[in-house]
């Protein structure tokens, strides 16, 4: 029975759902993992987590498709970007095929809890890691666990398709050089006081030049960036140091293959910002979220318009449909879950 919830009004938060999937990492290798109701985790106040932030996560959804199905889109991707980021952070990998299938096991447990299809919300699921053991020493953890846990979510920008704005801060996104490309905590953790920052000064999110020169685009807090040209070419940044979103990577597919159009990914001057036509936030939290304006210090851009744009809406209505089972999608893309 799909439970009684306002999946309308649902924002992007926390709804305590029945199970989670919980592996513990101890003498060099992964138990066999079981789902538990219990969303407490009891640690040492000296754990690895809690001294070194040594931490990763991932965030993938779980749709209810047109024909009644719950289906997962791109695991292997998560699992596999996870595992990345697991190396750079000297955490022991959880190997990509147990990672799919604790996936299967988090959602089917939690199916009441999958929205309706036609909702507009789904279910996020959020895998994570950390280190569990006492470490004081600068050392990894020795012992860790990784956890599934599932909430249902709605947007999350507040007021439907109105574009959002950003700004330019003087801030770094990625805290040291060579982290701007892994999924983890200690990367937030240094974004929080710039959009605090950039909240109060009245913008949704921060728009982050490269560190190392400043001149180029590289993405927000928690969202890739991609932009259209007046002759509807979707361009998006490349950089080593952004994290490379699975959302940007299936819609420059899609634009591609789908719609027809010149994807490039490549370099983005922030002086070329003002030449385009549209611009827009993905990843899997923010879709694709319609950009009205950039600001850098004393120069506004703005994009004139007060919905998605033309070509933003197309890619927004090729991916949700290849996800919600309206559109067929690649192969590989779709993992049918129940
Ligand atoms: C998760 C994340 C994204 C979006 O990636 P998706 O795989 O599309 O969800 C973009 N930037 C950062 C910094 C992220 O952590």
């Amino acid at each position: 029975m799909v439970k009684d919830i306002d999946w309308s009004s649902l924002g992007f938060g926390y709804l305590k759902t029945d199970y989670r999937y919980v592996s513990n990492f101890k003498d060099g290798k992964w138990d066999e993992g079981t789902l538990s109701t219990d969303e407490t985790v009891t640690m040492h106040e000296s754990a690895g987590v809690l001294q070194y932030a040594q931490t990763c996560f991932e965030g993938m959804k779980a749709y209810r498709t047109a024909d009644g199905k719950v289906v997962c889109f791109r695991p292997d991707l998560n699992a596999q970007r996870m595992a990345d980021t697991c190396e750079r952070l000297e955490m022991p990998v959880f190997p990509i095929v147990r990672f799919i299938d604790a996936v299967e096991k988090v959602v089917k447990a939690n199916l009441d809890f999958v929205p309706p299809y036609g909702s507009g919300a789904s279910l996020y699921l959020r895998p994570y890691m950390f280190g569990t053991n006492a470490v004081i020493g600068v050392k990894p953890a020795e012992e860790f666990q990784f956890r599934i846990f599932a909430t249902p979510v709605g947007p999350y920008f507040k007021g439907g398709v109105k574009p959002i704005s950003l700004r330019v801060p003087d801030f770094d996104r990625a805290a040291p050089r060579g982290t701007g490309h892994i999924k983890a905590g200690l990367n937030y953790a240094m974004s929080l006081h710039p959009i605090v920052d950039a909240h109060k000064q009245g913008f949704n999110e921060n728009m982050y030049l490269d560190s190392k020169t400043r001149t180029n685009v590289e993405e927000t807090g928690g969202a890739n960036i991609i932009f259209v040209t007046k002759d509807n070419t979707v361009v998006t940044p490349k950089s080593d140091t952004i994290l490379p979103s699975i959302t940007r990577r299936s819609l420059m597919y899609v634009a591609e293959h789908y719609l027809g159009l010149k994807a490039e990914e490549r370099e983005v001057p922030f002086t070329e910002v003002k030449d385009f036509k549209e611009c827009a936030l993905c990843g899997t939290a923010a879709v694709l979220s319609p950009v009205g304006k950039v600001v850098n210090k004393d120069q506004e851009i703005v994009f004139g318009m007060d919905a998605m744009g033309e070509v933003t809406q197309k890619l927004y209505d090729t991916l949700t449909g290849i996800q919600m089972g309206r559109i067929e999608a690649p192969e590989g893309w779709i993992k049918v879950i129940a």
